[in-house]
């Protein structure tokens, strides 16, 4: 259902800066989706709540984002009102971090290295920002936003109140976090380190930076890893799994089969759908090469997923974010 003439004029009036038939094209990774019907950036916390409680009085569908970073936007775009997190301060006082949530995550990541604060090299290849972060649990290299986050503070949609959040609280686990779960929308956080040597965490953060540039196709339009990798309880969950192909032993130990692994055995590796292709440098990529629609990704994600399931028994589960399907 279209939004009214009057629920539009209400968020105008809230919200005089916002813009109308915004492409979100624009605003992901992945260069693609179709218009946001009204666009807003809220640049402090402030602003982003009072834009969600405007959305939430007036009755229409929204959607607050970060960097686009993980998200499939379809093709007719988001009838409502999108709200980009851009308040981006962060600030860092001994061990102790507090970011906003539009905070960028791979320049915090930087600071903190430069501080000499060890324990989040890792983040400096993640795109988006730190609410993305919290929202996912974002990690890669052995470490997760979960390892570094002492509390989250969020406007909780049920109640309309804004809530500090443990680190316990905040229920994360494999790509995961209580925010997938029950509605918030994420205002910033608080992070705990530990002191170090600056020559060593920055060393660390510009080798990390360089070993992701040769396994990743960084440069092209994608939304990063589109599924979870598989993980798995038992050995059991993998014996059908091991009958059709043979499971490297570090596998088996990690408890996780890489999704883009299951991809590329099903032949998929280089794979293309109309401008959507399965990366031929990393399987658990799909990349636009500029002409893709969302609907052409959607369908390549399908297939990935049948062929895996018809092969290997597994069913993998997309990693990205959908919005407007
Ligand atoms: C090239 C590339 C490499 C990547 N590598 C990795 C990797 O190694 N590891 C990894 O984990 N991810 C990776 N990603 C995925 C992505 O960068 C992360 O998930 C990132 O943390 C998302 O942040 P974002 O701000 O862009 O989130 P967005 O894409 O903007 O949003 C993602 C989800 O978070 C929600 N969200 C965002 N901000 C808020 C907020 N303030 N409040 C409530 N909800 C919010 C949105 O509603 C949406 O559902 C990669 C992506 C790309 C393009």
């Amino acid at each position: 259902m279209s939004l009214t003439p009057e629920q539009i004029q209400t968020i105008k009036t809230a919200l005089p800066s916002l813009t109308e038939n915004e492409p979100m094209a624009k605003h992901t990774n992945f260069r693609i989706g179709g218009p946001a019907r009204l666009y807003f950036v809220a640049q402090m916390a402030d602003d982003l709540t009072k834009a969600v409680q405007t959305a939430v009085e007036t009755g229409i569908p929204w959607f607050v984002f970060g960097g686009g970073s993980n998200l499939l936007v379809s093709d007719k775009g988001f009838d409502g009102l999108v709200i980009q997190a851009a308040n981006r301060g962060f600030s860092i006082e001994d061990t102790k971090v507090v970011c906003e949530a539009g905070a960028i995550t791979a320049l915090v990541a930087r600071k903190i290295a430069e501080a000499g604060l060890i324990g989040y090299e890792w983040a400096v290849g993640i795109p988006g920002t730190i609410g993305g972060s919290i929202f996912g649990n974002a990690g890669c290299y052995g470490g997760e936003t979960k390892d570094v986050v002492a509390s989250v503070d969020a406007y909780r949609i049920a109640d309309g109140e804004r809530v500090t959040y443990s680190n316990e609280e905040c229920r994360f686990g494999y790509r995961d976090s209580f925010f997938k779960h029950e509605q918030h929308v994420i205002l910033g956080c608080t992070m705990e380190f530990t002191p170090g040597d600056s020559a060593m965490t920055v060393a660390k953060l510009n080798e990390i930076n360089a070993k992701r540039k040769d396994g990743q196709p960084l440069g092209e339009s994608s939304a990063g890893c589109l599924f979870k990798n598989f993980a798995f309880k038992d050995e059991r969950e993998i014996e059908k799994l091991k009958r059709e192909v043979d499971v490297p032993q570090e596998m088996i130990g990690a408890k996780r089969i890489p999704a883009g692994w299951l991809v590329e055995r099903c032949g998929l590796k280089g794979h293309k759908l109309g401008g959507v292709e399965v990366s031929s440098r990393h399987a658990n990529f799909l990349v636009n090469d500029g002409t893709a629609s969302a609907d052409q990704v959607a369908q390549l994600v399908s297939l990935c997923q049948m062929k895996v399931r018809d092969q290997f028994g597994v069913s993998l589960q997309t990693e990205v974010q959908f919005v407007g399907f």
